[in-house]
């Protein structure tokens, strides 16, 4: 039987939140790189589920519980800082943001989306980057970044 991942499961997320945000803290100050406020909060919204949020459901969620009218260059700005240091993922087919769960250490970005309840599932397999460094090498090309997006269904929705 395959291990069903937490984000398939019912559990305490405000857990999920609380270290993910105590890990970006930890590896701004590693880095001098500076968490403000704005960075922070985009990041929690982010994190709000393990769904991957769009740039104006973020904007939308500022302007409503935070009341700060948040401009979306700036909001963009916080992502695109979120992004660089890895802290968050784009899922370019979906057009949407989701939290990373090990942003310790480089990695490039591999995800099983659910296209019935859209949660993104991380995985890190260092052999399927890997794979693709080395194919495209073999037609000359040199890779820069990779985002891989699998889509089907999860271990929740099938067995719903
Ligand atoms: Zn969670
Ligand atoms: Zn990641
Ligand atoms: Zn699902």
């Amino acid at each position: 039987m395959p291990t069903t991942p937490l984000a398939n499961r019912p559990h305490d997320h405000s857990h999920c939140v609380h270290s993910a945000l105590a890990e970006a803290d930890a590896l701004c100050v590693r880095q001098g790189l500076r968490l403000t406020a704005l960075r922070r909060r985009v990041l929690e919204l982010v994190w709000q589920s393990h769904k991957p949020l769009g740039a104006y459901d973020i904007l939308a969620v500022l302007s409503e519980q935070d009341g700060r009218r948040a401009a979306p260059p700036t909001v963009y700005r916080a992502l695109d800082f979120l992004l660089e240091n890895s802290l968050v993922h784009r899922i370019a087919s979906l057009n949407a943001f989701i939290g990373c769960s090990h942003p310790e250490h480089a990695h490039q970005g591999q995800f099983l989306i659910c296209r019935e309840c859209h949660v993104a599932l991380e995985l890190e397999q260092a052999s399927i980057s890997d794979a693709i460094v080395a194919s495209a090498k073999n037609v000359g090309f040199s890779v820069e970044t990779q985002t891989v997006e699998v889509v089907g269904l999860c271990a929740s929705c099938r067995s719903a």
